[in-house]
């Protein structure tokens, strides 16, 4: 302020005393003239500075203004220091505003963000995909007004946030389930989270509908074997009859007995999620013990015949492999009515691949059937998988033999023809 002061006395005195000598020299109107002339000197480069600092300031380029000199320069030197300083904080604080939106965006849960009316003020992607918003056209919309399940206006309005809600049926394919909860924050506003929860859902019903395939299974062999006990209770029956009922008998125990070690089987792969070993397996060996099995389950009803095509060996589990190979000889065999051909071939594809076929002359399977089979329980013909001892289990057991071992089950079918289900092996599993 004071060296405002002594400019402006400054000034004046020069006007002033410019005024008493060109007065004095040239007259009274030449020194009017000159201290005139005096003041008007710093009004001319104010307005000129002036003028520079509109364009500046309406281009925003404040900062790169060049300086002039004297008074004015640390007028604009300071404006310049103060708008650059104020531009920075804004990047700075747009840039933490994008990392926080980033990370928003990065969530895979949904996210929307409610003012105080429920109206959106930002929602993530996953969250648009989730409910088919679009931010920037539903941007300070009330959620109410898009999201239109009763079920959700209902928990909106009831404002008991306590509780997630189940949203089934969700997202443009009505396939997801959503799990929604709001929580509320800042001056009455709601962040909605949003989590799919439809594997989660899905494995709960798998694991509901298992129990009760098991439940189901279990429960046919038990009453029938209590049906068998009260009547050999009840009657009184000769030596040859109840020879027959302990046969029946023993034969429902052997189903339950097949049943507990085959989800046994099933329950030991599902824990076990490291890829099988890389034993050598010999498959003449291998070969010949199925064709014991398959000999004495076809009891000379079929025609067999077992080869291998090529020498090589197999990688991998031993015990696993002669039961996933045994469960597709025993299907073909079981499957096959008599006096069928059952094929059982192990070859190196031209890539290299090993490949284990079992191909059977049966019913064949109709191709709706197919994506299913290896699904826990599938049975095409039921009656027949029962009445030949089936579990409903065996080919998801194979599939999970094959997954342990990187191999690919291929099922070929035709009605009324027969089928060939291959197990196919990568070649770094087979040994020459
Ligand atoms: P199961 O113990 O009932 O045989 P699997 O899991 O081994 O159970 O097979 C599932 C279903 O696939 C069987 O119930 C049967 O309907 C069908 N299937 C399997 N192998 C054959 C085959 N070689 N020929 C015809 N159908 C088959």
């Amino acid at each position: 302020m004071l060296s405002v002061i002594i400019r402006f006395a400054l000034l004046i005195s020069l006007a002033f005393i410019a005024a008493i000598l060109a007065s004095s020299h040239l007259g009274s109107l030449f020194g009017i003239a000159a201290g005139i002339a005096v003041l008007a000197i710093p009004l001319i480069y104010s307005y000129i500075n002036l003028a520079r600092l509109r364009k500046y300031t309406i281009a925003d380029t404040v900062e790169s203004m060049p300086l002039p000199s004297g008074y004015w320069e640390e007028i604009f030197f300071r404006l310049q220091r103060l708008v650059r300083n104020l531009k920075q904080q804004i990047r700075s604080v747009e840039k933490q505003h994008n990392r926080f939106i980033e990370a928003f965006q990065a969530s895979p849960n949904g996210i929307v963000m409610l003012d105080d009316q429920d109206q959106i003020e930002w929602c993530n992607a996953i969250a648009e995909r989730f409910f088919g918003l679009n931010f920037k056209r539903d941007a300070l919309q009330r959620i109410n007004f898009l999201i239109r399940r009763p079920e959700f206006i209902q928990y909106l309005t009831r404002r008991q946030f306590d509780e997630p809600l189940l949203l089934e049926r969700m997202g443009a394919a009505a396939n997801l389930s959503l799990m929604l909860q709001a929580f509320p924050f800042g001056d009455k506003r709601h962040l909605l989270l949003i989590q799919d929860v439809t594997d989660l859902q899905r494995a709960d019903a798998m694991r509901r509908d298992f129990v009760a395939n098991v439940s189901h299974e279990m429960r046919t062999p038990i009453t029938v074997l209590m049906g068998f006990l009260e009547t050999m209770q009840s009657l009184d029956l000769d030596r040859a009859q109840q020879n027959q009922y302990f046969e029946m008998m023993m034969s429902q125990a052997q189903r339950m007995k097949s049943l507990v070690e085959d989800l046994l089987t099933l329950a030991n792969l599902e824990a076990n999620t490291l890829p099988a070993p890389l034993q050598e397996i010999k498959m003449p060996t291998v070969m010949a013990l199925l064709k014991n099995d398959a000999e004495a389950l076809s009891q000379g009803k079929h025609a067999l015949n077992f080869e291998i095509a090529t020498p090589c060996h197999l990688m991998g589990e031993e015990r696993e492999i002669i039961s996933a190979f045994g469960n597709l000889v025993s299907n073909a065999i079981r499957y096959t009515p008599d006096v069928g051909a059952v094929t059982a071939k192990w070859s190196i594809n031209p890539e290299g691949q090993g490949e284990f076929s079992v191909s059977d002359t049966g019913p064949g399977i109709a191709s709706e059937h197919l994506s299913r089979l290896t699904e826990r329980f599938y049975r095409v013909d039921r009656s027949r998988s029962r009445d030949t001892g089936g579990t409903g289990l065996g080919l998801a057991i194979v599939k999970h033999i094959a997954n342990r071992h990187q191999a690919q089950l291929i099922i070929d079918s035709t009605p009324g023809k027969g089928s060939t289900f291959t197990l196919r092996f990568p070649k770094e599993r087979i040994a020459c």
